[in-house]
């Protein structure tokens, strides 16, 4: 495989090009799959004054006066610029905690302005809006992407001109076949999502990228499937194994003992191991897990465990230190925040065979490393884990016994085309625990007696998660203004933080003190909601509850009722419309995980359950059971295709698989 360097493209120096790496795009063919999440049509634009906009509205104007940059508090700044339009409206706007847009608004230069705009008074203001530059050839449909902190976004746009000239991509699906199906060439589809001229050639580009993705995915799950049998044999005594389970503070459930001898016996057969565990959030996946890692290490084997997120992979680590104690065995942590001499130590611990157990985040399978004798792999809340990641897992495991984990019920539907015909576990009943969780929906009047609920429960010792969407905002409660407010109250001595924006170590630090019980209310983004466990926690308070899945709803939920008192989840929200107040009723009266991913699937479409939606792709929400349905037939041509098949084995060393076959340059 071939293709174009980043420093090949104009603007892009070692800097940049590392900058994009760190950001998981690796090569120009990763690039081509960083979506837009979103399109502005520049036709929409407000051809009238600024002042009839309702709403989010599309503006044009040209900077009428440099930006200024207002000191409102520590660590707050707000930066505005004036904008007039055409026919003399002026207007401000505003953005917290962004400097360096002072430096981004020439006099006079044009601008389109997208946010809501808001009345005070005679002044108008757009808050936090999104704005895009004037050029003399502006398409009509404006692709949006993600910020990539360090990519201004015109270099951006500029490399994805660069790619999309000269690098061409070759589908695995022969032209004749996809032509059947009605799919856009795969060249034409890239070039038709990142920069479209209509909104049908767009539709028609997402779905048939989808489908090409989807169906590489199938197939992969087969091939995996079909590559039979192992070198290794494990004959570790499984009386410690029994042991193990006696010593446990708690018994397993039937399930969870069910789940584990089907393990154990897969990884005792002479077929390798492809199966699935799920079960609802809270019915103990973990320690079924880490059982079947204690198995194999006592076989003499090296196991792993990856977690989407540094935070749960160091929850696992700190796990199975505890249970594992008594065992001579050595625990190893991976993960790309550790310092070069921690990452040197741990890489040579796991090729000279000193580790036994490694636990790390998925950049464990990125990095180059070398197992000394890796016979089990096992991935946890698998479902957070993007499409195109996920390849790359699977590949790793062509060799190894393979488990599987998500908490996330998936739809049947989709269940067959994520994990192909892989074996499956479920654990369908939770662990018997004293507590129920009592859900909530608390109105604005409410939510004083919501906080002293709260502060009598912490000077009782019980904790609570309150969760934001953003860590900043000046419309939605957001970490900042909520940790702000708190400190003006009763609750401020108990309050923490924690937000993707600290580093590694601050929010180990942080979690360890919450999960201590040092902190009594953590003040959050929705980082918590994988997997995290701390039993003493009882209260969850979700704010702009409307704003997520289900699922993720009920994978928050879950972060409480795990001990042995009575919880609670408060849900609140502004302004419900009608179908977001069906969904949050809906929610309330129902605690079955399954139930719930069902029923967002049949309104969200599949980005929930592809881990899409987490990672911005607009390509992927649109996944309807029809589609399924045609990539399912083009994968079992694709089982068969000789490219394909070799392909696999290929990105095996590299560790990595795309769904597009190889890139020749122009
Ligand atoms: P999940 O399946 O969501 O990953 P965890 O593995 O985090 O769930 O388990 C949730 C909590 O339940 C943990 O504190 C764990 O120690 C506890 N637990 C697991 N199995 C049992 C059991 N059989 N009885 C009681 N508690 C259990
Ligand atoms: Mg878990």
């Amino acid at each position: 495989m071939y293709g174009m360097e980043f420093t090949e493209i104009r603007g892009f120096g070692v800097k940049r090009s590392e900058t994009l790496k760190k950001n998981g795009i690796e090569t120009v063919s990763d690039l081509l799959t960083v979506f837009p999440y979103s399109y502005v049509n520049l036709n929409d634009v407000a051809k009238s004054s600024v002042s009839t906009g309702k709403g989010v509205v599309t503006l044009f104007g040209k900077v009428a006066a440099q930006p200024t940059v207002k000191y409102i508090r520590k660590g707050l700044f707000l930066t505005t610029v004036v904008i007039v339009e055409n026919d003399g409206t002026e207007f401000e706007c505003g953005w917290f905690n962004r400097k360096y847009l002072k430096n981004s608004f020439p006099a006079e230069k044009e601008f389109y302005i997208i946010g809501k705009i808001e009345k005070y008074g005679k002044k108008l203001s757009v808050s936090n809006p999104i704005t895009i530059p004037y050029t003399d050839n502006m398409p009509n449909i404006y692709p949006l992407y993600r910020p990539i902190k360090g990519i201004p976004s015109n270099v951006f746009l500029s490399a994805m001109d660069a790619v999309l000239k000269n690098v061409q991509v070759n589908s695995f699906i022969d032209r004749h076949l996809a032509e059947k199906f009605g799919l856009t060439e795969l060249n034409e589809a890239f070039f038709n999502i990142h920069r479209p001229s209509d909104m049908i050639k767009l539709e028609q580009a997402k779905q048939s990228v989808a489908i090409e993705n989807l169906s590489c995915n199938m197939a992969l799950y087969s091939v995996v499937k079909q590559s039979g049998s192992k070198s290794h044999k494990y004959c570790g005594n499984i009386e410690i194994l029994n042991e193990f389970l006696n010593d446990l503070s708690f018994e397993l459930t039937y399930d969870q003992r069910k789940a584990l001898s089907e393990i154990v016996s897969d990884m005792n057969s002479k077929k390798k191991m492809n199966r699935l565990l799920q079960g609802d959030v809270g019915c103990g996946k973990t320690v079924v897990a880490l059982s079947a890692m204690l198995y194999a290490a006592i076989s003499g084997f090296q196991s792993v465990l990856m977690s989407p997120t540094e935070l749960l992979a160091l929850q696992h680590f700190e796990t199975a230190k505890r249970l594992f104690s008594k065992y001579n065995l050595k625990i190893v942590y991976l993960s790309s925040s550790l310092n070069a001499g921690e990452k040197r130590q741990a890489l040579s611990d796991i090729t000279c065979g000193n580790a036994n157990i490694i636990i790390g985040t998925h950049s464990l399978i990125r990095e180059d490393v070398i197992f000394k004798n890796l016979s089990l792999i096992i991935t946890d809340e698998q479902q957070r884990f993007g499409v195109n990641q996920r390849g790359a897992l699977e590949n790793k495991a062509l060799s190894a016994d393979y488990l599987i984990m998500t908490a996330t019920p998936i739809p049947r539907t989709l269940a067959l085309t994520l994990y192909g015909d892989l074996d499956q576990s479920e654990i369908k009943t939770l662990p018997t625990r004293k507590a129920k969780t009592d859900t909530r929906f608390v109105p604005n009047g409410k939510i004083k007696d919501m906080l002293s609920y709260i502060k009598n429960k912490a000077d009782a010792g019980e904790q609570t998660y309150m969760v934001c969407s953003r860590i900043d905002d000046d419309e939605l409660v957001s970490v900042n203004n909520l940790y702000e407010y708190l400190q003006k109250t009763p609750l401020k001595k108990y309050v923490g933080i924690l937000h993707g924006q600290l580093s590694d170590n601050d929010k180990e630090a942080v979690m360890s003190r919450f999960a201590s019980g040092d902190i009594k209310v953590l003040v959050s983004t929705s980082i918590v909601e994988v997997g995290i466990d701390v039993p003493q926690a009882t209260t969850i308070v979700i704010f702009n509850a409307d704003r997520y899945g289900l699922s993720q709803l009920h994978q928050l939920r879950g972060r409480v009722g795990r001990g042995d008192k009575d919880s609670f989840c408060f849900l609140l929200s502004d302004k419900l419309k009608d179908s977001a107040k069906q969904r949050i009723e809906y929610f309330i009266s129902c605690n079955d995980g399954f139930s719930l991913a069902d029923y967002d699937f049949k309104q969200r479409g599949a980005g929930d359950f592809l881990g899409t939606r987490q990672h911005g792709d607009s390509v992927y929400t649109n996944i309807n059971k029809d589609l399924i349905d045609k990539a399912r037939e083009i994968s079992s041509f694709l089982v068969q295709n000789d490219n394909f098949k070799n392909s696999i084995s290929q990105s095996e060393q590299t560790g990595k698989i795309l769904f597009v076959k190889s890139l020749t340059m122009n």
